[in-house]
């Protein structure tokens, strides 16, 4: 999300203006932090990035350097008390009011924030999505992001994100269509579906009915040139049987779901407020599994809840055997300000958080591993994504059930599906060779 977001501000900044980008920070006459909050460490890079460039700004006073994203959303003005050389701080629901407030800046010599939440506003606002990021750069990945929702109402105890980007928001079913079709025709099949919770999307139809994701995404499917729908995340409250049918009727459906379980342990559950159990966890993948068996299942975790006693743990680890998820996250809870898990009593140690969170991680790699395996010797249909960081001649590139690939190819197939025949793997990488 935040990249998208990132995204939308170079757009927003590029629609009013000549603007060029540029990676190096001692060229630039704007810098801009997009921050992230759902964690403690991510939220104090933000403040030791910060002092990285006041230098700069000693050195340049006519230098506008801007925080925006979640990190801005919650510190507001405390960020310029810390940082009194920040000169604008904007919202993840205000980045398209950046040119203003940046203007507005300049004309006034005052420090300028906007961290409301004008909802639709923003989407109403934005330009429409063009593939071309960074200057210089491969301009068509063929895989493209788009928003359909913003924000959430589901106050998960440890969460920071209804706080920080407001309640649940649908963007209308028919705004969704334009900016998929302005991609497609620029050449975008594969298409990711974002937004924090993307099955409470409830969009509204233009003969003034509202609309499900279910049935967002039966529309895009039927779009020609749209070759592969992602969607991310998804809450497993909100697997609504219609949903789940598409893994059954929609192809173009990507052989991957995305469905943060949290833990294993129907008390840590119950006190993080997620509105199921493991049981009924595990009865919605059991359901997705009956119509795609070979469905790539993966998760996020917080290993160290407040309270999480050795069982919780143990429970976790045996959801985690009872499910055997592919590529997952797993994350320390840190505690967020404001939020109702950071109030209760904790009383493990961080050493046994630490313990458990590695004992976690190290099935969760094994588990990756032994897919990974399985898949060498199969030909998977690949979207190339873009040339290959290590080495020139390599591709990189994406398969049905979000595995990157490497294997070599001419940069003209960025931005195509191929098929791909996987020849090995190492660490967390797949290697392959194109068959023709
Ligand atoms: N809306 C999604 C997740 C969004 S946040 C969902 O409900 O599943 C992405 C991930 O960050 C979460 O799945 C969670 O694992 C992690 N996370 C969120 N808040 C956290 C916190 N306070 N401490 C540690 N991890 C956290
Ligand atoms: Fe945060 Fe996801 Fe819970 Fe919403 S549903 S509060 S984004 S963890």
């Amino acid at each position: 999300m935040n990249e998208y977001d990132s995204d939308k501000i170079t757009d927003v900044l590029r629609a009013k203006g000549d603007v060029v980008l540029t990676e190096r920070a001692e060229e630039a006459d704007i810098i801009l932090f997009n921050t992230c909050s759902i964690r403690e460490k991510a939220e104090e890079k933000v403040f030791s990035d910060l002092g990285r460039v006041r230098p700069l700004k000693l050195a340049k006073p006519d230098l506008i350097i801007g925080v925006g994203g979640c990190v801005a959303s919650q510190e507001g003005m405390t960020i310029f008390r810390r940082a009194p050389y920040v000169d604008v701080i904007f919202g993840p629901q205000t980045l398209h009011r950046l040119p203003e407030l940046i203007a507005a800046r300049r004309a006034s010599g005052r420090v300028q924030m906007d961290i409301s939440f004008p909802e639709i506003e923003k989407f109403d606002s934005l330009p429409t999505p063009a593939l071309s990021k960074t200057e210089g750069a491969q301009t068509n990945s063929g895989a493209a992001f788009v928003s359909i929702m913003e924000g959430c109402s589901k106050f998960c105890t440890f969460c920071v994100v209804p706080y920080t980007r407001g309640d649940e928001i649908s963007r209308p079913l028919d705004d969704v269509l334009r900016d998929v079709r302005g991609l497609v025709a620029q050449g975008v099949g594969e298409i990711t579906l974002l937004g924090q919770n993307v099955n409470a999307y409830a969009g509204e139809h233009d003969d003034g009915e509202t609309v499900d994701l279910a049935y967002l995404i039966r529309t895009i499917a039927a779009l020609d040139g749209v070759q592969r729908i992602r969607y991310m995340t998804s809450h497993p409250r909100e697997m609504t049987p219609r949903l789940i049918e598409l893994y059954l009727d929609t192809p173009k459906l990507a052989n991957h779901l995305h469905l943060p379980v949290q833990s294993g342990s129907d008390r840590v559950l119950a006190n993080m407020q997620r509105g199921y159990t493991a049981l009924e966890y595990k009865s919605v993948i059991r359901k997705v599994r009956a119509l795609r068996p070979d469905i790539s299942i993966t998760s996020d975790f917080i290993v160290g809840f407040p309270g999480e006693t050795e069982n919780d743990f143990e429970a976790t680890m045996k959801l985690i055997e009872d499910v055997q998820f592919d590529v997952s996250f797993s994350f320390l809870y840190s505690p967020r300000p404001g939020t109702p898990a950071a109030e209760m009593a904790d009383e493990v140690s961080y050493e046994t958080k630490m313990a458990r969170l590695k004992r976690l991680k190290a099935r969760i790699d094994e588990l990756e591993n032994s897919y990974s395996e399985k898949m060498v010797g199969t030909v998977q249909r690949v979207m190339v994504e873009n040339i290959s960081k290590k080495d020139a001649r390599e591709l990189a590139g994406r398969t049905d059930n979000n595995r990157i690939v490497n294997f070599v190819g001419p940069a003209s197939l960025v931005g195509r599906f191929v098929e791909v025949a996987i020849t090995s793997v190492s660490m967390h990488t797949l290697r392959g060779e194109r068959v023709t």
